[in-house]
């Protein structure tokens, strides 16, 4: 059976197994799985931490700012349609793009070997 490990992009967008390329590496909406069920890869043992997240929260507000001083100038709306609407995106995104961060983060780690010292 030749499994294929999937490309980089594809595994951090989907959420793929860096060995295997199943789609097992989240459990829940931003929780690893223990194992992949599939190829018995054991995702305890890479360390992602939240590296990631202080980068991204600046880099989402910044756009997200931007866009609603657009709104705001091009549009005028009361101030609820900024809140229905920015509310519910950012949150949006901010998950999306940790969950990528995150699979891409753990995809780089298998590629590389990294992970925490072993023994052996
Ligand atoms: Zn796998």
């Amino acid at each position: 059976m030749a499994e294929t490990p999937p490309e980089f992009l594809a595994a951090s967008l989907k959420g793929l197994c860096p060995r295997c390329g199943a789609q097992t590496l989240f459990a829940g909406v931003l929780q690893f799985s223990k194992t992949c069920p599939k190829c018995g890869l054991n995702f305890e043992k890479f360390n992602v931490g939240d590296g990631a997240s202080a980068a991204l929260i600046l880099l989402i507000g910044t756009v997200f700012v931007a866009l609603a001083i657009i709104v705001q100038l091009s549009f005028s709306p009361p101030f609820w349609v900024h809140i229905i609407l920015w509310v519910p995106l950012a949150t949006a995104a901010t998950i999306l793009s940790l969950r990528g961060t995150k699979a891409a983060m753990l995809y780089l780690e298998y590629r590389n070997d990294a992970g925490e010292g072993r023994t052996g």
